[in-house]
């Protein structure tokens, strides 16, 4: 890396971050309409190497496709690897964002999306601290999860209003994290992580519609044997230990829920632990999630 001017990936070039911007008649700044990602990339033997960057690029892709963004996977994958080279970032947080921008004339603030410009940008921030091994407060949010029939779990730009409301009112009442629960008092999801359980050694992937399919999730099932099934909040209260899982939180246990304190949590550290290992390429049956920078 040569300056300390910090890079990123937009338009098909890379250019200096401070420089930046967007104009304020942007429409993903007015409506929501865009899709990201979240990724991370760890420093392992053979250097930085991106976790699972198809799975997390395929997931973009079919939300770009909802929005009828254009999107393609081979020059996201691209960017992504030149940003972090050009940052020298091993350690990092990296964050794909494809979105439209104003009318190709000037300003256009109407739904329709097929006049306006389309653009796509990589960032990468380096991060080292990772929160498994914190304990994590979990408080039962009165929000519900946008329904999948309203707005597909994907990680599209506006539906994270929904969470951040849930983040708000969860912090106003002194804890970390939400959890959303459905009507039928079936767990859904955090803010930004999928949830799991344990109870009498059998590990359990909440599964629900209206949930993102969490690409940590999907890895810590394929590590764990764990099932995969619908969860009531009362099971949830019953279990002995409860952890949540994504991208930035890897697997971090829970503490309390609401009430509810839960103790030693040894399956979710073993778990934890051994994540922690794949993602730094030390678990050699599982180097294909990995992408050499
Ligand atoms: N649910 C939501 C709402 C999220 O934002 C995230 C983070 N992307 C997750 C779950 C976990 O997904 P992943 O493991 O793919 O990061």
């Amino acid at each position: 890396r040569r300056s300390d001017t910090l890079l990123l990936w937009f338009d098909g070039e890379l250019a200096a971050a401070d420089v930046m911007q967007a104009p304020l008649s942007t429409h993903a700044l007015h409506y929501g309409t865009g899709v990201f990602e979240g990724i991370r990339s760890y420093a392992t033997r053979e250097g930085a190497a991106v976790f699972r960057l198809p799975e997390h690029l395929e997931r973009m892709r079919k939300g770009a496709e909802l929005l009828g963004l254009r999107f393609d996977a081979a020059l996201a994958t691209e960017a992504t690897v030149q940003t972090l080279r050009a940052n020298g970032h091993r350690d990092a947080y990296i964050r794909p964002l494809s979105w439209f921008g104003t009318g190709a004339t000037g300003p256009s603030f109407g739904l329709d999306v097929s006049p306006l410009t389309q653009h796509f940008m990589v960032t990468t921030v380096a991060q080292r601290v990772h929160l498994s091994g914190e304990r994590t407060r979990l408080t039962v949010s009165p929000w519900r999860r946008n329904p999948a029939t309203a707005l597909p779990p994907l990680k599209l730009c506006g539906g994270y209003v929904n969470s951040i409301l849930a983040k708000r009112e969860a912090r106003s009442r002194g804890f970390d994290e939400a959890l959303f629960v459905d009507e039928e008092g079936f767990v859904v999801e955090c803010t930004g992580a999928n949830v799991f359980m344990v109870r009498n050694g059998q590990v359990t992937a909440v599964e629900h519609r209206d949930a993102l399919p969490g690409i940590t999730r999907d890895t810590l099932i394929a590590l764990s044997g764990a099932q995969s099934r619908q969860v009531t909040h009362h099971e949830l209260l019953d279990a002995d230990e409860v952890f949540v899982c994504g991208t930035a939180a890897e697997a971090a246990p829970i503490s309390t829920l609401d009430r509810r304190e839960f103790g030693d949590n040894p399956v979710t550290r073993e778990l934890a632990a051994l994540y922690a290992r794949v993602v730094r390429g030390e678990e050699p049956g599982r180097s294909a999630w990995l992408t050499v920078v």
